[in-house]
C-alpha cells in the first residue's frame, strides 16, 4: 500500500469518519452565547492519519525489504514525478525475477543466482547491483545500495527516470534471459547448489 500511495483501509475509514463529524460538528448551529469551539482541521485530520500510518509502517511484520528501500512515507507519496512501472516495483517489493523470492514461493529449487558463477543468492541487491551478467545494463548507474537508488530517485524526475530506466534494462535483460532455454549441465547445477549463502537484502 505504501507503494502505491494509499494509506491501509482502516485508517483511511477512521480519517473519513472523522472528517464526516468534524464537518457536522463545525456546521451544526450554536447559540449566540454558545462558547466557540475548537475543531480539528481536515489537514490535522490527514496529518493524524499519515503519522499512524508512519507508526505502523514502521512496526509491520511484512513488506520489509520496501521498508529499507522507502523508510519514510511523506516524501514517497509527496511526490510530484515518478510513475512506478513495472520492474521499479518489483525491485521496490523483492516480488519479481529474483530466486530468493521465486525459492520463498516454491517455484524454484535454489536461491542461488543462475547467472554467474559467483554461488550468491539471487536477491534485488544482487540483480541490480552484483551479478556481472549485467555489468553492462548498469553502466551510468549512480553508486549506492538499493535504498540509497530510491533516496536519490526521490530528488528529481530526471534522477528518478534515470534510475528507474536503469532497473527496467537490467530486469528486462534477466527476464529475456530466464526465457531463454538453458544447457542441461547448468540446469542440472542449479538444481543442486553446494552452499547456500544468507541474503542481506530481504
Ligand atoms: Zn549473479
Amino acid at each position: 500500500m505504501v507503494l502505491a500511495g494509499t494509506p491501509p483501509w482502516h485508517l483511511l475509514a477512521r480519517e473519513r469518519h472523522a472528517l464526516h463529524w468534524t464537518k457536522l460538528k463545525r456546521d451544526a448551529p450554536r447559540g449566540s452565547d454558545a462558547e466557540e469551539e475548537e475543531f480539528m482541521k481536515d489537514e490535522e485530520i490527514q496529518e493524524e492519519t499519515l503519522l499512524r500510518w508512519q507508526e505502523e509502517w514502521e512496526s509491520a511484520a511484512f513488506g520489509r525489504w520496501t521498508f529499507q528501500c522507502i523508510p519514510s512515507i511523506r516524501p514517497w507519496i509527496d511526490r510530484k514525478f515518478g510513475e512506478l512501472t513495472y520492474f521499479t516495483a518489483q525491485a521496490l517489493t523483492g516480488h519479481g525475477d529474483f530466486r530468493k523470492f521465486l525459492f520463498s514461493i516454491k517455484k524454484v529449487d535454489s536461491e542461488i543466482c543462475c547467472h554467474c558463477d559467483r554461488n550468491l543468492v539471487d536477491t534485488v541487491q544482487h540483480t541490480i547491483l552484483e551479478c556481472p551478467k549485467f555489468d553492462k545494463e548498469r553502466q551510468g548507474l549512480p553508486p549506492g545500495s538499493i535504498p540509497e537508488l530510491v533516496s536519490e530517485m526521490l530528488k528529481s524526475e530526471d534522477r528518478w527516470n534515470l534510475i528507474s530506466r536503469k532497473f527496467a534494462c537490467i530486469l528486462e535483460k534477466k527476464r529475456h534471459l530466464n526465457e531463454m532455454p538453458r544447457p542441461p549441465s547448468q540446469a542440472a547445477q542449479q538444481a543442486a547448489p553446494t552452499t547456500m549463502q544468507a541474503s542481506a537484502t530481504t
